[in-house]
């Protein structure tokens, strides 16, 4: 029954998170009409300068679009590759080697950096191998790959790229806001984000920072961009001419404006250690109670993933979890499904009081399961 759908429970999941009371009522807020007033331009402007702090850049251009954080994966994909391009695809994770399906449906030819996925990306080898072949347009990675919880270092690794000349687009979706991020310092061209992970708001809203570099390829391609919804040459001068490709969603970004406020209110300094100050508990308990964490370094302070004890099923924890103690954590995707559970802790869920009470959920839940 759809309508008896009122989730009321603890969502300690890698995104969607917990959302703040205030930042529900920005909803329910009247919104205007964000095609004709010009007052709403003046107001998504001013988000998007706040979103600056976050993505650490003064010199390129931050944008909001209507749609879920996978929207500006396509999005980059989209105005960035013309028919024939190289395109690498640096993967270390699920989201890492899904670039290659967004990448190919334009036509580009993308040639696959792969390495262990419990690992982050270590810059040597992939300096080995840049020196063989660095023929590229550019190059895609991800900051923290979700459903493994690894957190790739991304600056040398953008700073490299960019001295061989390939542009960078960074999915920094699920670590955004929960650890520092230098676009202008790393060389980064396309840094892409969303509403639902960090910024604990509503899924529905897509952020990018956009360099000059980025912003030259895509005003200046041989072919048109082969879509409408994704075409970012659409959004260079939306504020200066007050006309937004399509209406923009009011009541998203009055609410997310409200969980920026939260954040910047807080110091992003002090959110960057209350995400730490988290995984550390996470971790603590993960060794108390035996369970294999599944990387081996660079653990994510947003999100931790362990694999599932052999004598237990992980669907049976899930369900355990959600039914007698009301608390929300995740499985995995693709090759992890049903081997590796994850606790999102970032944004709104990197609150002591929601760790401790999922840690002790997830605690006894195991020793029930156990009886
Ligand atoms: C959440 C997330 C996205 C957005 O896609 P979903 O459909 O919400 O999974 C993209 N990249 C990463 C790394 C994410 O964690």
């Amino acid at each position: 029954m759809f309508n008896s759908y009122k989730p009321d429970y603890l969502v300690m999941t890698a995104g969607p998170t917990m959302v703040s009371g205030n930042v529900l009522q920005g909803r329910a807020r009247n919104f205007g009409n964000p095609d004709l007033d010009p007052d709403f331009f003046v107001f998504y402007d001013n988000i998007c300068n706040k979103l600056k702090k976050f993505y650490g850049t003064e010199k390129s251009q931050v944008i909001i679009m209507n749609g879920e954080g996978m929207l500006g994966l396509d999005a980059a994909c989209a105005s960035l590759t013309e028919p024939g391009d190289k395109v690498l695809i640096i993967s270390n994770g699920v989201f890492g080697g899904g670039f290659e399906d967004l990448v190919k449906n334009y036509g580009g030819i993308c040639t696959l950096f792969e390495s262990d996925f419990k690992k982050s990306i270590h810059i040597d080898s992939l300096k080995e191998f840049l020196e063989k072949n660095s023929d590229f347009k550019y190059a895609t990675i991800v900051h923290c790959d979700t459903p493994t919880g690894i957190l790739n270092d991304i600056g040398p690794i953008t700073k490299l790229l960019k001295s061989k000349g390939i542009l960078t687009v960074v999915d920094t979706v699920a670590a955004l806001g929960g650890v520092p991020f230098e676009m202008d310092n790393w060389n980064i061209d396309i840094a892409l984000g969303a509403s639902q992970k960090v910024f604990s708001t509503p899924s529905g809203l897509t952020t990018m920072a956009i360099s000059d570099d980025a912003w030259n390829i895509i005003l200046n391609r041989k072919n048109p961009i082969q879509s409408f919804y994704c075409n970012l040459a659409l959004w260079k001068n939306c504020v200066e001419e007050k006309l937004f490709p399509y209406t923009m969603p009011a009541s998203d970004l009055i609410a997310f404006n409200i969980a920026l406020d939260n954040l910047l209110t807080e110091r992003l300094e002090r959110v960057w250690d209350r995400h730490l100050e988290m995984q550390g508990y996470v971790l603590e308990r993960m060794e108390t109670l035996g369970l294999e964490l599944f990387c081996e370094d660079n653990y994510s302070p947003t999100v931790t993933a362990f694999m599932v004890p052999e004598d237990l099923n992980s669907n049976d924890i899930l369900d355990h979890m959600k039914k007698e103690h009301k608390v929300l954590i995740a499985g995995s995707y693709g090759p992890f499904k049903d081997k590796v559970l994850r606790i999102g802790h970032m944004g709104e869920n990197a609150r002591l009081d929601r760790v401790f009470y999922t840690l002790d959920a997830l605690e006894k839940t195991i020793n029930d399961l156990r009886k």
